[in-house]
């Protein structure tokens, strides 16, 4: 049974920010406020106080409503050891296996680079719930800024070893470009096929394609699927080197 209540806020062009709320004490997160006046609104519609900021990574699109959250409600920043000099207030940094909890809710953390070198995914096993930032998203991966193919390969791997119907909740909206890329180099895939029609139509009535779940992904994620020979067939790579075949993935996704 889930601990949680999520709250998804969209804000700038495509961010998602989050709410996480622990029902059995009110405690509150943000999951990586990009900006600070729609997370507090939302708050003060809702009756929830903010007493935590939970941030995945430095970049600004994930950080910059940090300092004026903090200023209104007093909330204690929480975010990746290795990145501790770059996230803005930062007073708990926590790294790879370490548990972190804000009133009943536990998150289990990753330390997963690649995106950025010290970027992190928060997990709440019991409540099925994954925060993963600019890491993984639907149907896509972030790109490459600070990191090598191996290390997001290895970073993608702890995230799809967890339980099938555990909801991705990502940082961006990029589903429907993802998926117009996923198709070109794994067309045939029917999971694939169908989840683009379903994401259509969610985009065609302006309705968020996220979260999805690790089922979904590990069905559909071209980037998850790295391993599997017909999407090393798509870029005339073989299987038994999926660093090899993610990596051009990943490059052709950058040019797409
Ligand atoms: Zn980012
Ligand atoms: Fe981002």
């Amino acid at each position: 049974m889930s601990r949680i209540d999520v709250e998804q806020i969209p804000v700038l062009k495509d961010n998602y920010v989050y709410l996480v709320r622990d029902r059995a004490t009110g405690k509150v997160g943000v999951v990586d406020p990009a900006v600070s006046d729609p997370v507090l609104e939302r708050a003060k519609a809702l009756g929830w106080t903010i007493t935590h900021i939970l941030n995945t990574h430095h970049h600004g699109d994930h950080v910059g409503g940090n300092l004026a959250i903090k200023a209104a409600t007093g909330c204690t920043i929480v975010g990746p050891k290795a990145d501790r000099d770059r996230i803005p207030g930062i007073e708990i940094a926590l790294g790879d296996g370490e548990k972190f909890r804000f009133g009943d809710a536990e998150a289990e953390v990753f330390d997963v680079p690649g995106h950025t070198r010290g970027h992190i995914a928060f997990w709440f096993p019991e409540s099925d719930a994954l925060f993963c930032g600019d890491t993984l998203f639907a149907c896509g991966c972030g790109r490459l800024f600070e990191g090598t193919p191996q290390q997001m390969w290895t970073s993608l791997g702890k995230l799809k070893r967890l339980p099938d119907p555990t909801r991705v909740y990502c940082a961006h909206e990029y589903t429907q470009s993802n998926i117009r890329f996923a198709l070109s180099v794994d067309g045939g895939n029917p999971a694939l096929q169908a989840r683009s029609r379903a994401v259509d139509a969610l985009r065609a009535e302006n309705k968020p394609t996220v979260p999805s779940t690790i089922a979904e992904e590990r069905a559909t994620n071209p980037f998850l699927r790295a391993d599997e020979q017909t999407l090393a067939r798509g870029v005339g790579l073989d299987a038994k080197d999926p660093v090899a075949v993610f990596a051009a993935v990943r490059k052709a996704k950058d040019v797409f």
